[in-house]
């Protein structure tokens, strides 16, 4: 009896054994398992780093403000990305923290308003690792902010236009995101054409200013102002004072001085004055072949024509107002003389020159030197004054053809009266 109990306390404590053996086994596998899955997903999970440009907003005309970075890393900083420099992840943060491995740019320059893009551009060293060293150790993601740069005038409401002080623009052209508007009389905006202080407007259906242009009253009294031997040092500043009052002139241009001021001819073109020609030496004409007239002209235009971007001359005075008929057939342009002669050349006084240009009425063309600074000086007093006595100050080409001329080669012309 004692033996079977014996035996069966024996089998029952094997049984036991087995089970304790198996728990065990059991635990120490689920404890494996689990590091197993645990190093899996720290192996297969790499950090990740995103850098972000902060979103800003400014004002137009102030200055633009320092662009703003964020750098966010999620994961095992300790990981090491250069086993010989044990270079981690924590330090690349502290790099990218500090501005290093890539360039922050945005095209706004605060004067334009609009929205536009903080651009970051990673090195291309950096690129280069993160698409092969760290291609399994590391994730980066850039995100791009925008800079808004608000309108200084206003803002819209509907078709009207709220400035800052709360008023609607009226009577007046307002830039919006690069665009130009003008808003009439009731304040709303314009569409189609507008005349307007000598020139005329087009608009498109939303407002946007698509094209202006020089407009000449036919029935409104012009003279041209006509500027010989230049261009000079002192040119631009009568053609500031001539874009400021919408007014343009002709300048007959010598050829050594069209060398030195490439920069003033495309001035000239770019606000509506007449490129003229005065030939390449300034010689007499009546002097010159035919050969010789050609080139002395031809010379001069093409010169202009690479300072402009295209645009030749397209009118000659020829030096001394020298021409006879065999000057008039071999001429490639318009021969144009004047009608008033301001001597400013000689008397190089403002008053005087200021004096004899106000003798000029409709039809007239005015002969000055813009070589010299009392020329300068006197037109830049003369210009507003026409302009206040309602001429129109136009260029020979314009008032030829508001007189009805057709201008013709070697044909010449002094005036363009009312007929
Ligand atoms: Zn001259």
């Amino acid at each position: 009896m004692s033996n079977e109990i014996r035996r069966i306390e024996r089998q029952n404590e094997r049984i036991r054994q087995v089970r304790r053996e198996r728990m065990c086994l059991a635990i120490v596998l689920a404890v494996v398992a689990l590091i197993g899955i645990i190093t899996v997903i720290f192996i297969v999970r790499k950090p990740r780093i995103t850098i972000r440009t902060e979103s800003l907003s400014m004002t137009q005309d102030e200055t633009v403000p320092k662009f703003k970075v964020k750098v966010v890393v999620k994961g095992n900083k300790d990981k090491i990305l250069d086993k010989e420099t044990k270079y981690t992840v924590k330090k690349l943060e502290s790099e990218l923290k500090s501005g290093k491995n890539y360039e922050i740019s945005c095209k706004a320059d605060g004067k334009t308003d609009g929205k536009f893009k903080i651009q970051l551009k990673l090195s291309d060293e950096f690129k280069k690792k993160l698409n092969k060293e760290w291609s399994r150790k590391l994730e980066v993601t850039v995100e791009e902010g925008t800079l808004t740069v608000k309108n200084k005038y206003g803002s819209w409401d509907g078709e009207k236009f709220k400035k800052t002080d709360g008023s609607y623009a009226k009577n007046e052209f307002i830039s919006y995101e690069g665009n130009q508007y003008y808003f009439g009389e009731n304040g709303k905006k314009v569409t189609g054409e507008l005349q307007l202080g000598g020139k005329v407007y087009t608009f498109s259906k939303s407002g946007k200013l698509k094209s202006e242009e020089f407009y000449v009253d036919p029935e409104k009294p012009m003279i041209a102002l006509t500027f010989d031997d230049g261009p000079g040092p002192e040119t631009e500043k009568l053609l500031s004072t001539l874009e400021q009052y919408n007014a343009r002139a002709t300048f007959f241009m010598v050829g050594s001085q069209v060398d030195k001021y490439p920069d003033t001819i495309k001035k000239m073109k770019e606000i509506g004055c007449e490129l003229g020609n005065h030939t390449a030496e300034h010689k007499s004409l009546k002097k010159l072949s035919d050969a010789e007239i050609k080139e002395a002209i031809n010379s001069v235009s093409d010169k202009v024509a690479a300072a402009t971007g295209g645009s030749p001359t397209t009118v000659t005075r020829p030096p001394y107002g020298a021409f006879d008929d065999h000057v008039k057939a071999a001429a490639p342009e318009p021969l144009i003389m004047w009608s008033i002669d301001t001597l400013d050349w000689k008397t190089k006084n403002v008053q005087s020159t200021i004096k004899s240009v106000n003798t000029a009425t409709d039809g007239d063309i005015v002969l000055m030197h813009d070589i010299h600074k009392t020329s300068v000086e006197a037109a830049i007093q003369v210009i507003p004054q026409l302009i206040e006595k309602g001429y129109q100050l136009v260029t020979v080409s314009e008032m030829a053809e508001a007189r009805g001329v057709t201008l013709e080669n070697g044909g010449v012309y002094f005036s363009f009266y009312k007929q």
